[in-house]
């Protein structure tokens, strides 16, 4: 098992793959792979698979895989969060939600003319997506986010 932990996710596991990039792991994500590929590029890639299929758990590429029981994905990013012991190596905010790239430091002047006049007011600190140019900085949806992180990394679990 490689660390930190990777992952593929099966289709309809967007949310969750999303909340897993945003404690930093690597997540292949796609919403129209089929069953073949995917086992396949766990296997070839040293990922472990997440799913809620029993079938697609069986097939005999998949070697590292955990079936998902809840379809919240709140409660799946604890389940996960839990069996594969990923607190230790979470690394929050460092990888893009969008595209799983890893999210640098950027200079503000570097990404001004993409972002609003108010946003340059509030904020001085920015990220940007290595792979999709994305441009991170922490407004009200960093906070939500960072309230999640906070709490999954606390073991506290989300009510049912
Ligand atoms: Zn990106």
């Amino acid at each position: 098992m490689p660390r930190p932990a990777r992952f593929i996710l099966d289709t309809h596991l967007g949310r969750l793959a999303a909340y897993l990039r945003m404690l930093g792991f690597d997540c292949a994500y796609g919403n129209h792979a089929d069953d073949e590929e995917l086992a396949e590029r766990a296997a070839v890639e040293g990922r472990v698979l997440l799913t809620r299929d029993r079938g697609l758990l069986r097939r005999s590429a998949v070697r590292l895989g955990c079936l998902l029981r809840s379809d919240d994905p709140q409660h799946q990013l604890e389940e996960v969060v839990a069996r594969f012991d990923l607190r230790s190596q979470a690394a929050p905010f460092t990888r893009c939600i969008r595209c799983n790239g890893r999210i640098e430091p950027v200079d503000r002047g570097v990404v001004a003319d993409r972002l609003q006049p108010k946003t340059l007011r509030y904020f001085d600190t920015f990220g940007r997506c290595e792979s999709c140019a994305a441009v991170y900085w922490q407004g009200s949806h960093y906070e939500r986010m960072r309230r999640i992180v906070e709490r999954v990394l606390a073991g506290a679990k989300s009510p049912p």
